[in-house]
């Protein structure tokens, strides 16, 4: 009998078809990051050995204790998805391939002075009302100037969260929003859409969608 993840994986792989379709877009330009926040190492394996590659983490030190159980997993790439503290840059740099909340020329600045190379996604605040981190969208072109001076760091798109709401048409004017800037600053990447509202990210052009809940099941909260 198929376990649960890999039914859930199924439902989410067919739902992203589906969108990609009604898209007229090829579903392969689209990468299913999974995210793993408060669900131990062993669930991650498991994913990979399904055959998910990309992970998403929120907290440095939350994934510090699980990389290490994780060493198998060769060909998994690992996204940072929460806010960055400069004060864990380092930390950070080591975990991750990609860091999708870049929001500062400083950070920017700080994460390249580690001599490793990084993919990079600026975080942008499209709800400034709810949203306390990533960059104004006024800021991007200076912000990705100073990026694309960082030579260890590789800008590749804009990553965002809207403003709560389980109906995804409430997202959709952010997504629409965060494809038209990154047109404007000729990024090919948008990691954009979660559980509930992946489909609408993908019509508006997503090339990274982060499912956690359709994957895992519902988070158990636990202190960290
Ligand atoms: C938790 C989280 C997700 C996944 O949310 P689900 O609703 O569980 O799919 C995606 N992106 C970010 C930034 C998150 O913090």
């Amino acid at each position: 009998m198929a376990s649960d993840l890999e039914q859930n994986l199924a439902d989410v792989r067919q739902r992203i078809a589906r969108a990609a379709a009604r898209a007229r877009r090829d579903p392969a330009e689209i990468t299913l990051v999974a995210v793993t926040k408060t669900f131990p190492a062993p669930r991650l394996a498991e994913a990979y050995a399904l055959g998910v590659r990309d992970f998403g983490e929120n907290y440095v030190q939350e994934f510090e204790t699980k990389a290490p159980e994780l060493v198998a997993c060769a060909e998994a790439r690992f996204h940072l998805i929460g806010h960055l503290q400069s004060n864990k840059a380092k930390r950070a740099a080591d975990l991750f391939q990609v860091i999708q909340t870049l929001d500062s020329a400083k950070l920017a600045r700080r994460l390249d002075g580690f001599g490793k190379a990084l993919e990079v996604m600026i975080e942008v605040k499209l709800s400034p009302e709810e949203a306390k981190a990533g960059a104004d969208p006024a800021e991007l072109p200076a912000l990705a100037a100073a990026i694309r001076d960082c030579p260890h760091l590789r800008l590749t798109g804009l990553m965002t969260m809207p403003p709560w709401s389980d109906d995804p048409e409430v997202s959709r004017p952010c997504f629409r929003e965060l494809a038209r800037l990154a047109r404007e600053l000729d990024l090919p990447r948008l990691s954009m859409g979660m559980s509930h509202d992946f489909e609408a990210a993908i019509e508006e052009g997503a090339t990274h969608v982060r499912v956690g809940t359709a994957l895992f099941g519902r988070r158990v909260k636990q202190p960290l």
